[in-house]
């Protein structure tokens, strides 16, 4: 739009004529004057229209709240007396000169100028596109993006590059169902939508990468649980010819650097991060995430505490009893990880397996898990037996493995990594207390998009085409 300036350089512009652009957040009709808040994604200003400007006060009678329009206006001081400090543009006001309605508004379903705290999350979420309007909302989409810059322009700089892992792919062991898509083209044959790009972080290691990260996109088909969304993102790295403190110290790093670069109010309660072993937590706190703050009032403190030392394999109390009657071991955390150095010779063995100690380390911060990795296994001889341990028997590990098993035995470094959970992180910066406030677009606790409608029905040929038959 020609000549358009932001809301938040109008200052710059005193007793200037300037063009501006926005919604209009509230209108307040006194008789001879009107008075009109303009939002635009920079801020909001207040600007007048005076009865001497016969055709713009016309127009601006006619104006209602989140209408959009274009304002010709000259930027005055405010007389003194209404001066107000507290707002970004308190000290002037526009005065109308021309207005152009660039479109109408329905009546919003919702008041996007306030919190939105007290409105149901059902309408919110239909009506997302005007719910993103509020300024809680804009602000912690924006600080999003401002943390994702961040986090990118750091590891970049730290030799890590981004790469993209496929979203279609084979199902992969990370614990929790998932998402499958059928295909078209081989009817009977599925695609899964990846938990975590696990796997193809490991091997770009084997491609020689040396140091990876992504914004990766994970999906997991779980019941809805409180915090939990379908979809959530990961901030996933993977590095090679390190060792369990190499990935800790440069997380714990990149960590407190973001901390302190964008959120300055913010506490950390203890630098470095301390570490409590898996069993002292339990011990101590009765659960594997313990809440260490010193002052569970201050919402700005943040207590990170990395959990180390965890058991590698646990008995699976409700999974399918083994074909060989054997004890159900699975795995505590990820298959893919390895054991710590001395615990090697008993899997190897596979001996005294409930005190094999696997290299996990979990990231904690306020009682809550905001990441985790592990070092990996590289050699695929230790692969297979954590599979083995577990009761897969050679020729399934071949089948769901053989592209791992072949990858590290073809020259794969020593290498390990983690992941965050993206969008809890944020919550915690930005004192939310669910993931569904720092995420643009997400679904309901129970999984649905309730703006799309989805999940929903497919047309009968689509199904056709893929060969299926919906049973009721
Ligand atoms: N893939 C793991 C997860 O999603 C993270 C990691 O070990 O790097 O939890």
């Amino acid at each position: 739009m020609k000549n358009r300036i932001l809301i938040s350089e109008i200052k710059t512009h005193l007793g200037q004529e300037i063009t501006i652009a926005g919604w209009v957040d509230i209108r307040r009709d006194h008789g001879k004057l009107i008075f009109i808040d303009l939002r635009d994604v920079s801020g909001k200003v207040q600007m007048v229209a005076l009865p001497n400007h016969k055709e713009a006060s016309e127009v601006c009678q006619k104006l209602r709240g989140e209408w959009v329009i274009k304002v010709q206006g000259k930027v005055n001081p405010r007389p003194p007396k209404l001066v107000n400090t507290k707002e970004p543009n308190g000290e002037v006001e526009i005065e109308i000169l021309d207005v152009t309605i660039l479109n109408e508004a329905t009546t919003p379903p919702i008041d996007v100028r306030d919190d939105g705290r007290e409105v149901s999350e059902e309408v919110r979420l239909k009506y997302r596109y005007q719910d993103l309007r509020r300024p809680r909302l804009q602000k912690n989409i924006i600080n999003r993006h401002k943390v994702m810059l961040h986090v990118r322009n750091v590891f970049d700089k730290e030799g890590f590059r981004e790469i993209e892992t496929p979203l279609l792919s084979a199902t992969t062991p990370e614990g929790s169902r998932d998402f499958i898509v059928p295909s078209r083209i081989e009817h009977g044959k599925f695609f899964s939508l990846p938990q975590s790009p696990q796997q193809y972080k490991q091997l770009l290691m084997t491609a020689g990468f040396e140091r990876y990260f992504q914004f990766a996109r994970c999906m997991r088909d779980e019941d809805g649980r409180g915090d939990r969304q379908p979809e959530f993102t990961q901030m996933d790295m993977e590095m090679s010819f390190v060792e369990q403190e190499d990935v800790m110290a440069i997380n714990e790093k990149v960590m407190i650097g973001l901390i302190t670069a964008l959120y300055p109010n913010k506490k950390i309660q203890q630098i470095p991060f301390p570490r409590m072993s898996y069993k002292d937590a339990m011990e101590k706190y009765g659960v594997d995430k313990p809440d260490i703050r010193n002052d569970k009032n201050d919402p700005d403190l943040l207590a990170f505490l990395w959990v180390i030392d965890w058991p590698f394999f646990e008995i699976d109390e409700k999974g399918k009893a083994r074909d060989d009657g054997g004890p159900n071991w699975t795995f505590t955390h990820n298959p893919f990880s390895a054991p710590t150095p001395e615990c090697m010779v008993d899997l190897m063995a596979q001996k005294n397996i409930s005190s094999i100690m696997t290299t996990q380390y979990d990231m904690v911060l306020n009682g809550a898990e905001i990441g985790g990795g592990s070092i990996r296994n590289h050699t695929p001889e230790a692969l297979r037996t954590v599979f083995r341990i577990m009761g897969y028997t050679d020729e399934r590990i071949d089948k769901n493995f053989g592209h791992m098993l072949s990858a590290l035995g073809s020259g794969t470094p020593p290498h390990g990594g983690m992941a965050w959970g993206f969008d809890r992180l944020l919550t915690f910066l930005e004192n939310e207390p669910n993931i569904r406030e720092v995420i643009a677009f997400p679904k309901t606790g129970e999984g649905r998009d309730l703006m799309m409608g989805a999940p929903s029905d497919v047309m009968p040929e689509q199904l056709r085409e893929l060969g299926i038959k919906i049973q009721n």
